[in-house]
């Protein structure tokens, strides 16, 4: 990694600058795992502030972005948010969809009513889902198989709780989880999945996992891959790190080895922050 790089982009406020370093950084990840990072909105916004957010990121990401950056609004705003970021290299997510295609399933959103909007990636998995809304390992792995069979991208959630580590079973969680997830997602498939480890401790708490837990738990994400798919797979499949991401923790999480960008909800509801973190992701990894 390349700490004065990656410092620089922390500041964030000097775009001339900031493109220099971008067209480096584009330079630079020839030939590796292209970061991506991904802003959680949650159910945070109204109408107005989902579309200026939306057109402040598109303005701050210029054609030479060397990294997937994708924007997850709620449903109601995301046709406006395609429309705001239009022409830009960010591209439209969605929260959630429905594991079933179409018919009497009120309030749900099916994989083909995202795409007909735009929408390219969605979340799966996500902890408040497994957690506050009681979404099951089943409904998850439907998810993610009608989601990737629907040509949509798909970020995986997966984490532990504080007690799952302070008992010692984190990594016994997160294996669990993928083995559910992925059990019937072909080789194949797997070109559009990128995994999000989000320790369910850090999210929203304003802690940050350490680097070096962090990279313990990506390491045995990519060894579950291994272990289900197998070794090159596993080297290709981007592994991000979520939890209170915020500029000043960026730095030392995407130094990490394996580390491939990140999936941030508070901060990505500050476009000059998400810009950052965008930044950070491109340096620190391409370096890292
Ligand atoms: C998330 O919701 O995926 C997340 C990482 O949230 P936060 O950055 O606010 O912890």
């Amino acid at each position: 990694m390349n700490a004065d790089l990656i410092s620089a982009a922390l500041r964030g406020c000097d775009m001339a600058r900031a493109g220099r370093i971008r067209s480096r950084a584009a330079r630079t990840i020839r030939g590796m795992r292209r970061p991506f990072i991904g802003g959680n909105w949650k159910m945070n916004t109204d109408h107005a502030s989902a579309r200026s957010l939306a057109h402040a990121i598109a303005e701050g990401t210029g054609a030479d972005w060397a990294a997937d950056v994708v924007v997850f609004p709620p449903f109601p705003y995301l046709l406006s948010v395609a429309e705001a970021i239009a022409g830009s290299p960010v591209a439209l997510g969605a929260q959630d969809l429905s594991g079933e295609v179409n018919g009497a399933r009120t309030g749900e959103v099916s994989a083909e009513m995202l795409r007909d909007v735009g929408a390219s990636w969605v979340i799966v998995g996500h902890s408040e889902r497994r957690h506050k809304i009681g979404e099951s390992e089943a409904l998850i792995a439907d998810k993610l198989s009608m989601a990737l069979g629907s040509g949509l991208r798909a970020v995986l959630c997966v984490g532990e709780t504080r007690a799952e580590r302070d008992a010692g079973k984190a990594h016994d969680i997160i294996a669990a989880q993928l083995r559910s997830a992925f059990a019937a997602i072909d080789a194949a498939a797997m070109d559009d999945v990128v995994i999000a480890y989000e320790p369910v401790w850090a999210i929203g708490t304003g802690i940050t996992a350490q680097p070096a837990d962090a990279g313990e738990a990506h390491r045995e994400i990519r060894s579950a891959l291994a272990a289900r798919y197998d070794a090159r797979l596993a080297s290709g499949v981007r592994v991000v790190y979520g939890g209170s991401l915020v500029p000043a923790t960026a730095k030392s999480i995407f130094a990490v080895d394996g580390v491939d960008g990140g999936l941030v909800g508070g901060a990505s509801l500050k476009a000059h922050d998400f810009l950052a973190l965008c930044t950070a992701a491109t340096v620190g990894v391409a370096a890292s």
